[in-house]
């Protein structure tokens, strides 16, 4: 399994960034975990956006769904016609609130673009041979942790949450930890986010083999969290930037 970091900036990105995207790929199977700001444009530097098979989207803050738009758009007037009924797997709430913001013919559109599988608490979904199973955790009501499974190899995509029960029992196991870091040290606790000490310390807690750092907040000093989530967890971090590929085996 390997995955590619589009959008590492949590809630706006500075120049260069993209919010959160993460292309998640085994075999030849692709999904997109999140769909923030600025993480379509960097798909097509990756791959060809058409040959995505489903999309997650974890919950409703906009950093993480607001491309779902220019996808929707890209799908609709795909050079070789209309994309219809991509998977797309979120809460059945975002999904209609989306439709919210467009006419009524950009609604029929979007439903047309996008087929809805609503998310549910531990109750896993394949995708070819990816199985992604959504664990609740402290955020807006729902969130949604992303555990994907293949082959044997174990990736958790936290989504953005407070530390705690939730989070670390979907991270349990996690060969590697894609774990939010929004805030810096000193605003711990001030809104349900994680400092890069305190999913750190979760990667240590859960037995991680390697904790990567996303949802960064693009003001944060990275030497300095780099310093305490090492601390914290004692094995191999890193903080994402647009581009990076992690493989997981
Ligand atoms: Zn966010
Ligand atoms: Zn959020």
């Amino acid at each position: 399994m390997r995955v590619t970091v589009l959008g590492a900036a949590a809630s706006h990105a500075a120049g260069g960034q993209a919010c959160a995207g993460h292309l998640v790929e085994c075999c030849d199977t692709k999904v997109l975990f999140d769909c923030g700001n600025g993480s379509l444009a960097n798909l097509y530097k990756v791959t060809d956006p058409l040959s995505v098979d489903a999309v997650f989207v974890t919950h409703n803050h906009p950093d993480h769904y607001v491309d779902l738009y220019s996808m929707q758009a890209m799908l609709r007037y795909a050079p070789s016609g209309p994309v219809t009924s991509m998977p797309l797997y979120m809460s059945e709430d975002l999904y209609d609130r989306m439709q919210g913001l467009l006419s009524d013919r950009g609604a029929v559109e979007f439903r047309e673009a996008f087929a809805l599988h609503p998310l549910a608490h531990g109750v896993s979904v394949e995708v070819g041979p990816l199985r992604v199973t959504p664990m609740l955790v402290d955020h807006t009501e729902p969130t949604y942790a992303l555990v994907a499974e293949c082959d044997g190899a174990r990736l958790v995509y936290t989504s953005d949450t407070a530390p705690g029960r939730r989070a670390s029992e979907a991270a349990r196991g996690a060969r590697l930890l894609l774990a939010e870091a929004t805030l810096p040290e000193r605003y711990a606790g001030a809104s349900p986010h994680l400092t890069a000490r305190q999913a750190g310390e979760m990667a240590r807690e859960v037995g991680a083999e390697r904790l990567v750092l996303v949802h960064v907040w693009p003001t944060n000093d990275r030497e300095q969290m780099l310093s305490e989530a090492s601390e914290a967890f004692g094995g191999p971090v890193s903080i994402a930037r647009e581009f990076d590929t992690f493989e997981i085996d």
